[in-house]
């Protein structure tokens, strides 16, 4: 299995390649060269096999002969061994032809942990093969700079430095950070704002003296491991209701266009889905895209589900790119216009064919909170806020002949103040979790400052001889 880069100017790598590089080096994202593809049997075939061993089959078409299949087992089997259900991936049946299907009983009890929880060990077999070692940086408003810190942690290969805002996330998100205290991992508390951590981030990247010093990497989601781990539960959850002999839908709780973009890849594999639907907050780029071709950039205003709080779905690239025929291109030439203008040209014939693939719909706080009440008193459902939005929009497109499935991001107890407001519930943590609040935090606090971050990152690699 071969990569191309969506802007056409950087090398085609093999899959472990693409993993390690995550970006491609001309500013585009890696995608398959062609696309695996699954027959009706292939796919009745695997009706019996349990989540663990749907996903390494499914991984293993787009990591080639990178690892071996017995290899890729043991690390799907061990990605996933952690999960608080033996289903790791529940189906809940809230109303006639509406699931849900819950994505958040890992360790951070968000879905991140899907992909993050293989990633983590793709990155450590793969280094270890290798003998190599890398930093990771990266900066978080929340969820996924605990589900990379859970992945990653132990590793001997790698150390992570997280960036957040200090005293700016919420309290189960920072816990979930701070308390781990495996050596390899690094909590730095930045006396600024997310942005000022996402360019200090930047900053570390585009020092290329520093980058190879130190050997800077990065675990974004537009790392392709991450797409491609999340796949395998769009399978999964079909298969269960009854693909490939019918057809279901799938409602997705969507920021950075990843979560959804796996779900059209899993289409385009011959996966029989019939609509896709983007559920968004009132950060709505991409619905009014889908509504009027306008992909315009707001400013990013906070939401009750900050996880969806975004401006530029970056994974939308990679769509765009198919849409355009693999034109790289024009694919490059609208983006660089993206970054200039603030608003991506989108040719009319491209947009007609988005929308006969998507549909959309933007909730506001308000409508969120309705949404979270509406379900626990019709289905006794507690929702969180981002998996709320999707019920709302899973609601407006399901067809009552075809299963209709939303994607449950995270777990209510991390959102426990507005599931207090909108139900009068204080949802629980789950047993595994339950003394977060006592565990001990280990934090550094910086002020916004290039060299102090730079310094630290150097002293964790040093400390790890990952340097
Ligand atoms: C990251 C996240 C999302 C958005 O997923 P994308 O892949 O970025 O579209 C939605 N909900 C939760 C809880 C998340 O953590």
């Amino acid at each position: 299995m071969r990569y191309v880069s969506t802007r056409g100017q950087a090398p085609v790598l093999d899959f472990s390649h693409v993993l390690l590089a995550g970006m491609a080096e001309d500013g585009g994202l890696y995608i398959p060269e062609t696309w695996p593809s699954l027959s009706a049997d292939e796919l009745r075939n695997m009706r019996g096999l349990s989540y663990p061993e749907l996903a390494a089959k499914i991984v293993s078409l787009f990591v080639g002969n990178n690892i071996s299949d017995s290899v890729l087992l043991e690390l799907c089997k061990q990605s996933y061994s952690g999960f608080n259900h033996p289903a790791i991936v529940p189906l809940v049946q809230l109303d006639h032809n509406l699931y849900i299907q819950e994505l958040f009983h890992g360790p951070t009890l968000a879905f991140k942990d899907m992909a993050m929880q293989l990633l983590g060990r793709l990155f450590d077999y793969t280094l270890s093969q290798r003998e190599e070692y890398i930093n990771i940086v990266g900066a978080t408003s929340g969820d996924t700079g605990s589900a990379a810190i859970e992945a990653f942690k132990g590793s001997k290969y790698l150390t992570v430095t997280i960036l957040h805002p200090h005293e700016r996330t919420s309290e189960v998100q920072r816990r979930q950070m701070t308390t781990v205290m495996d050596p390899n991992i690094n909590n730095i508390a930045i006396k600024g704002s997310f942005d000022d951590c996402q360019d200090l981030v930047k900053a570390m990247f585009a020092d290329i003296p520093f980058r190879k010093e130190v050997h800077l990497s990065a675990v974004n989601s537009i790392n392709w491991g991450r797409i491609a781990a999340q796949i395998p539960y769009y399978i999964y959850a079909a298969l269960a209701l009854g693909a490939p002999d019918r057809e279901v839908s799938f409602t997705v709780p969507t920021g950075n266009f990843g979560n959804i973009l796996a779900a059209w890849s899993a289409r385009k594999m011959g996966l029989p889905i019939r609509m896709l639907c983007v559920a968004s907050n009132h950060n709505d780029i991409l619905t009014r895209f889908l509504l009027n071709n306008d992909m315009s950039l707001q400013t990013v205003k906070p939401s009750l589900s900050p996880s969806m709080d975004i401006q530029v779905s970056s994974n939308f690239e990679r769509l765009l790119f198919e849409l355009l025929d693999r034109d790289a291109q024009q694919c490059a030439s609208i983006m660089r216009d993206f970054r200039k203008q603030g608003c991506m040209n989108i040719p009319d014939t491209v947009w007609h064919k988005a929308t006969s693939l998507f549909s959309g719909m933007a909730l506001s706080d308000q409508e969120t909170k309705q949404t979270i009440q509406k379900t626990y008193q019709k289905s006794q459902y507690l929702a969180d806020p981002h998996s709320a939005i999707g019920i709302a929009t899973a609601y407006k497109f399901r067809q009552a002949d075809i299963p209709m499935i939303t994607e449950a991001t995270a777990h209510p107890a991390k959102f426990p103040d507005a599931m207090q407001q909108a139900t009068g519930i204080r949802p629980v943590l789950p047993l595994a979790m339950k003394d977060l609040y006592e565990r001990q935090e280990r934090c550094e606090v910086l002020p916004n400052s290039l060299e102090k971050v730079q310094e630290a990152v150097r002293s964790i690699a040093k400390k790890n001889n990952t340097f």
